[in-house]
Formats: C-alpha cells, structure tokens, sequence
C-alpha cells in the first residue's frame, strides 16, 4: 500500500448529489425550500418540503455575520 497517495475518496457525479439536496427522498418531486430570518439572532433557518406528500426533510440553520 502506497501511503503517499493518501485514502482514495469516491468518485460521485456532481449530478447525484445536486439531486439528492433537490428531490424528495421518497417521492422524488422537487422539494421546495423556505427561509426564515431571525434578525434577533442573526440566523437563517432554511427547510425543504415536498409538496406531494409533506415531508419536511431538511433544516439548516445559517449564522449571518
Ligand atoms: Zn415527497
């Protein structure tokens, strides 16, 4: 084993993972995504929801500096 050549990473298509952040884990529609502003806190809390079956899959919350 070569060890200059460091652990080798997977390959994965850009495309994949733009449509795995996009797509509805279970249905595969087009999620849509809400923010909400919280000016008290500086933070922005983003959530994607399905519109076909209502699943509210992802919440991140972003600190504005
Ligand atoms: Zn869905």
């Amino acid at each position: 084993m070569d060890l200059q050549k460091g652990i080798p990473r997977p390959e994965v298509p850009k495309e994949e993972i733009v449509e795995a952040y996009t797509k509805c884990c279970l249905c595969g529609s087009d999620l849509t995504y809400s923010y909400s502003t919280d000016y008290m806190n500086f933070k922005v809390t983003e959530q994607a929801t399905c519109p076909s079956c209502g699943v509210k899959n992802r919440t991140h919350d972003y600190v504005i500096n």
